[in-house]
Formats: structure tokens, C-alpha cells, sequence
């Protein structure tokens, strides 16, 4: 087998007799370093049949508007030509994924279906409806993580500290260079699909722009990656908080969107001669709290609630609903960064400008969504809602996870207790001024709005 078998959860027990394939693609949204899609060209070819992938585009996605819609939508755009050729016929399916998938599959009685893994609610409630309606073998390959998730762990981990060792102790096996598409044998071929249509059909919400600085697609994220190696990797420890550089990778949306594989960007980012502080902050990141997020949705079904934090944070929290809040706003006032925090608005700025937050900001600013509204029910729906809707990676295990690490405690300890926030960490304007330029943030949020309306 060309994939490491750990890597297959076979969610439904039957097992393949043959028939053509179909590669469910959902989360992974790549030809290149994708065990998915190997595995079922792989199998396609065991059996000598036809492999079809299906992308099902699901209307009204939650908080998904023309941005978000207009980078994936791109993406998979450039993907059709290369599956043609490998001999893969890409069909892209509009509508509730349950019902397209139970009557493609009606209709063509294929072998086996082959899906990516996903630890979010609504892809996981999909595909246990799926399953109740197929009765072909349904296999899920984890070719997001590089670790598989169910693999990393079996429970929710307190933190980054309990999960790193775990992965690290596997790390040998999994992070391994993938081999390239093998062609499909009995090739296949399916009608070109009309992606002037696609838009038309999906009528999105388009009052919150596309952005154009970050082009969508795997060409693109292969690009990113290479210059941020060549330009940014050497520095990142050090400068990767501080919101007046531009030192992270920016590559959160091409991993979000899975046009670039994770496993790919740590074999690249490891395989460089730059200092071993930069790429172990880097790896960090991309490896442990990355994998930590999905461990988090996966084994907490509460993870965009309050009732998903832990005891001791849930406790603390409630013990400070009545305490006096000095500033109260609305999610109006929030979402037009309209508060008595110049700081602040900025950030919320920079998001609905160009959809990307900084790092070092967004800790910021779902702490102070917490301070400012009336409830941590209100603060976390507030914020995940904001993310989702403006940020071109939101809709992310690591949304979902840095949202509740901020309001929540989640992954986190118990800090010294005061006000409103109880026992979870505080964050305020004075500890950001002692890390970075404040005003200098300012000056170039608010010089990047005016260039916007100068545009717009
Ligand atoms: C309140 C809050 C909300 C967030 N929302 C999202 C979100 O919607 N989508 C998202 O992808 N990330 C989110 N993050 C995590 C993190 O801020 C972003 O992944 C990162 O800033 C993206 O920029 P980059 O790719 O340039 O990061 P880099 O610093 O270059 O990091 C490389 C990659 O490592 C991973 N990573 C980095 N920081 C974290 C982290 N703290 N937790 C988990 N993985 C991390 C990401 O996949 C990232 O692309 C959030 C964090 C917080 C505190």
C-alpha cells in the first residue's frame, strides 16, 4: 500500500470488492501530497476502475461569503485539468452533500467512497447521515494532519504539552515525503464544469470583499511557501508577534482550504539551513497547536459553546457573569470597530480589510470581546461569528480552538483572578505597547483604510 494504513479509518467496517472509486474531496483541496486522493488512485488501480473525485458544494455554508467562496471555488478551478490528466474525472456537485453523494452514487454504483477527514460538526453530522443511506465501504484518510488525528490521540488533550509528546514519538513514521499521483490505469472523464454558473448558483453574500494581496490556488501556495523560506523563516521566533512585520507564513488560508498539505510545508520548512530556533517556533506551530486544534473539535463536540471549556474555567467564569463591565458594545459596534480602543479597532480593521488578522492581534481581540460584552456566551458567539464571517481562514479547528483558548481557557492554565475574566489570562493595552509599536499598527491599519475607500 502506498499510504501508511494507520492513516484509514474505515467508518462504516465493509470492505472493498471492487467497482469504481470515488474520492469525496472536501477539506483537502489538492492533487500534490494529498494520501487521499493517492489511496484512492491506488485502489482505483488494484481494482481497474475509474476513479471520480466529487467536490459537493453545500449552499448558504455558514458564515461562507463571495471571500471565502471565491478562493476555494479558484482553487478547484486550477485542480480539474490535472486530475484530467491523471485520468480522473472531477465533478462538482451543488447542493446538500448528503443527497448529492446518496444519488451520485445511486446512479453510478461505485466500489468505494474515500473522504478526507474533518473533526468540525457539520462535516462529521454529514457524513454519519451518509452512512446510514450507502451501503458501499466508506473509508476516511486523514491527509490534513500530519499526525492522523485519531492517531495522535485517543481523548481531548489538556495542552500543547500533552500532545507533543505524542507527536513527537511519531513524527519518524508519519512525516515522510508522499509519492506522486500514480495515473489511473481506466482513465475517466466527466463534462467541464461551467465555473461562470457556479457563482451564479451560489449567490453568496458579497458584502464582504474578495482580497487580491494572497492568490487562492496550490500553484500559489507552493509560491508562498517558498518565499516566505527564503525571506521570512530566518527571524521568526523572534519576530513573528510583532503585528508591524509581516514575518508569519501566511500560509493559514492554503492550509485551511488544504491546497497546500502541512506535511509538505514541514518537510520543506525542516530540509532548510536556517537557525534551528526559527524552524522549531515554526514547526511548533504548524505541527503541535495546529494538530491540537483538531484534537480539540474532534473529541469536544462543545467546541464553539461555553459548555466546552473546562470545569475549572466554566467555574470562574460564572463566579464573575455580575461583575461591573466598563464598556459594554454591541455586535454592531464591534464588527464596525467602533469602540473606545484605537487598538483594537485596527485589528478588527485589518480583518475585515484583508482578511487575515495578525497572530499576535487576535489573542488580543477575543480577550477584549470577552471584557466587553455581557456575557462569555455572548463574547464567544461574538467572536467566532466576526472570525468566521471576515477572517479567509476562519470556519478552522484552529478558530474554533484560539477563540476558546482566549475567552476560555482551553489548552491554558488559571492565571491570577480578577475582574470579569476570573481565573482566565488577561491580556491589555499597556502589555502591548511593551511589545510592540502600538501607534506604528495604528498608522498602518488606518493608512491601509484609507488607500480601501480610496479603492472601493
Ligand atoms: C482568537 C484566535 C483566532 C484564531 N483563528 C484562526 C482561524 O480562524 N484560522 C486559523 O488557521 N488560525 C487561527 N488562529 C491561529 C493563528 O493565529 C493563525 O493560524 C495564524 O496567525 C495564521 O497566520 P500564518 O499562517 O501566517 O501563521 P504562521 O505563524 O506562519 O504559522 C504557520 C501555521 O501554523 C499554524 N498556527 C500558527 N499559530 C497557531 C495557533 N495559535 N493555533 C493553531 N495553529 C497555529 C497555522 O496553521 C499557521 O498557518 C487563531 C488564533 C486566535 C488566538
Amino acid at each position: 500500500m502506498m499510504i501508511d494504513s494507520n492513516r484509514i479509518y474505515n467508518r462504516n467496517g465493509r470492505t472493498s470488492y471492487g467497482g469504481s472509486v470515488v474520492y469525496w474531496m472536501s477539506r483537502d483541496q489538492r492533487i500534490n501530497d494529498n494520501w487521499a486522493l493517492i489511496h484512492a488512485a491506488e485502489q482505483a488501480n488494484i481494482y481497474g476502475s475509474s476513479l471520480h473525485v466529487i467536490f459537493c458544494l453545500a449552499p448558504a455554508f455558514p458564515n461562507a461569503n463571495i471571500r471565502h467562496y471565491k478562493f476555494m471555488l479558484s482553487g478547484l478551478q486550477e485542480l480539474e485539468p490535472l486530475l484530467a490528466q491523471k485520468g480522473i474525472a472531477f465533478h462538482l456537485l451543488m447542493g446538500n452533500p448528503v443527497e448529492e453523494l446518496t444519488s451520485f452514487i445511486s446512479k453510478y454504483k461505485p466500489g468505494l467512497l474515500i473522504s478526507d477527514f474533518d473533526p468540525l460538526k457539520v462535516k462529521q453530522y454529514w457524513k454519519e447521515k451518509l452512512d446510514k443511506q450507502i451501503s458501499i465501504p466508506h473509508i476516511e484518510v486523514d491527509t490534513h494532519n500530519i499526525i492522523p488525528c485519531r492517531v495522535a490521540s485517543q481523548k481531548a488533550e489538556f495542552g500543547a504539552y500533552t500532545l507533543r509528546p505524542k507527536i513527537k514519538k511519531l513524527l519518524p513514521q508519519f512525516l515522510v515525503d508522499s509519492p506522486s499521483l500514480p495515473k489511473v490505469i481506466k482513465a475517466s472523464k466527466a463534462d467541464k464544469t461551467n465555473w461562470d454558473e457556479v457563482l451564479i448558483w451560489l449567490n453568496p453574500d458579497i458584502s464582504v470583499a474578495p482580497i487580491s494581496w494572497l492568490s487562492p490556488g496550490e500553484r500559489a501556495a507552493k509560491l508562498t511557501l517558498n518565499k516566505f523560506i527564503t525571506e521570512r523563516l530566518n527571524g521568526y521566533a523572534e519576530q513573528r508577534n510583532n503585528p508591524n512585520l509581516d514575518a508569519q507564513s501566511n500560509l493559514s488560508a492554503y492550509l485551511h482550504f488544504g491546497q497546500i498539505s502541512a506535511q509538505r510545508v514541514a518537510i520543506e520548512v525542516a530540509k532548510t539551513n536556517a537557525p534551528e530556533t526559527d524552524k522549531a517556533a515554526f514547526l511548533e506551530e504548524l505541527i503541535v497547536r495546529r494538530e491540537l486544534s483538531d484534537n480539540f473539535c474532534l473529541y469536544n463536540p462543545n467546541y464553539n459553546t461555553v459548555e466546552g471549556f473546562h470545569p475549572w474555567a466554566q467555574k470562574t467564569l460564572t463566579e464573575h457573569r455580575g461583575d461591573q463591565r466598563e464598556y459594554l458594545y454591541t455586535l454592531n459596534h464591534l464588527e464596525k470597530g467602533n469602540t473606545h480602543d484605537d487598538l483594537w479597532n485596527a485589528a478588527q480593521l485589518e480583518m475585515v480589510i484583508t482578511g487575515k488578522m495578525h497572530g499576535f492581534m487576535r489573542m488580543y481581540w477575543a480577550k477584549k470581546i470577552l471584557e466587553w460584552t455581557a456575557t462569555p456566551e455572548t463574547a464567544l458567539a461574538h467572536a467566532i461569528y466576526l472570525n468566521d464571517k471576515y477572517s479567509i481562514d476562519g470556519r478552522d479547528p484552529n478558530g474554533y480552538a484560539g477563540i476558546a483558548w482566549a475567552i476560555g481557557g482551553v489548552h491554558d492554565r488559571a492565571w491570577g483572578e480578577r475582574a470579569v475574566f476570573g481565573k482566565i489570562r488577561y491580556m491589555n493595552y499597556q502589555g502591548c505597547k511593551r511589545k510592540f509599536d502600538v501607534n506604528g499598527y495604528i498608522k498602518k491599519i488606518m493608512q491601509l483604510n484609507a488607500q480601501h475607500k480610496t479603492k472601493s
